[in-house]
């Protein structure tokens, strides 16, 4: 169990990167913290890891304190491993020399064995012996992984292991942490800016702002649940209104005309005895079309229909479902 117990650090300048942190993850879980550039992730990652000094508060591993770097003379820990954004590959060995370096210790025909496994599990077999300007962005991100796993530690960091990939890439990297916290019951961890990777593979995630956790949950309750706008925005496409606009909507009038409310897209639908509202804008968004209605002059509402028919100017009946209607803090 990897516990970030009110962890805080702060740079020169005042920069208060990582202020009270706390969070436990088990073995085999995937939690994936969402912030926007700035927001301490890989601050808090190389706290994790023991790569940074904390300045107040603790990260324990199995009830034990992992030390910062000032506590050892070579920072890290043995069973965390975090794999950077930037990957750090060795540039003049192989994909397979890469992967094979992190299993050294080990006797040759183990290594072998292993390196075998961790290509095929990361499907990289067949690049194995180029280097790693000659791979992909996706195959140099996976060899990362590969070698950060090879020695089986217990937690896994990953900062934003997402971001430099494609989509079938980025499917593949998550399809690949998901067997692997299977099947070697690893504790993974990774950073993202990009809600949606979250929210496909955590089992928790988190919402980093500012350095500070504020919001942990399923991805579920935090989708449908968010705490502030903030983390209703970050988590996916939403309408952030003020309860005085609920008669507009066809839902009752609330008793804090100011406060804030959420409305997911996918909870409007168009439908015949709904309120009638003009369309101001059509997105074909693939599987779907996401309109744009207008409420009044000032304020609009987001909706996704599968109906190809809808024009720009035309008017439309719309239903919002009350219970995904969600009040929100600020
Ligand atoms: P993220 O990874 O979410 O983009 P970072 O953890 O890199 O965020 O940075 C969080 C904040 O801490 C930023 O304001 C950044 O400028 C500052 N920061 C990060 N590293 C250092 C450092 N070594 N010295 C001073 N400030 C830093
Ligand atoms: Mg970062």
């Amino acid at each position: 169990m990897l516990v970030a117990d009110n962890v805080s650090k702060a740079f020169a300048g005042s920069v208060r990167a990582v202020r009270g942190v706390s969070f436990s993850l088990a073995p085999g879980q995937i939690m994936g913290l969402v912030g926007a550039s700035g927001s301490g992730k890989s601050t808090l990652l190389n706290l994790l890891a023991g790569l940074a000094d904390v300045d107040t508060g603790s990260v324990l591993l199995n009830d034990k304190r992992v030390p910062g770097p000032s506590d050892v003379l070579i920072a890290g820990h043995p069973d965390i491993r975090l794999v950077h954004q930037e990957y750090q590959l060795m540039p003049n060995v192989s994909i397979r020399e890469n992967i094979a370096y992190a299993v050294r210790y080990f006797e040759k025909e183990y290594r072998t064995h292993r390196v075998d496994a961790l290509l095929k599990l990361c499907r990289l077999t067949a690049v194995q012996d180029r280097l790693p300007r000659q791979v992909s962005g996706g195959e140099k991100q996976r060899t990362a992984i590969a070698r950060a796993i090879a020695d089986v530690p217990a937690v896994l960091l990953l900062d934003e292991p997402f971001s430099h990939l494609d989509l079938p890439n980025r499917l593949l990297v998550r399809d690949l942490l998901f067997e692997l916290v299977r099947e070697q019951q690893t504790a993974c961890l990774f950073v993202t800016h990009d809600a949606v990777d979250a929210l496909s593979i955590a089992d928790t995630i988190g919402i980093l702002r500012d350095g500070k956790l504020i919001q942990l949950g399923t991805p579920e309750s935090v989708y449908l649940r968010p705490d502030t706008a903030y983390a209703a925005r970050l988590t996916g496409r939403v309408t952030v209104l003020a309860e005085k606009y609920r008669p507009l909507l066809g839902l009752p009038a609330s008793d804090s005309p100011d406060r804030l409310m959420s409305i997911r897209p996918e909870q409007v639908t168009i439908d015949e005895s709904g309120v009638a509202v003009r369309v101001r804008a059509v997105f074909f968004m693939g599987s779907h079309y996401e309109l744009e209605v207008e409420l009044n002059r000032y304020a609009s509402l987001r909706l996704l229909t599968t109906r190809a028919d809808i024009q720009v100017g035309q008017l439309v009946n719309i239903r919002v479902n009350a219970d995904a209607v969600w009040p929100l803090r600020s």
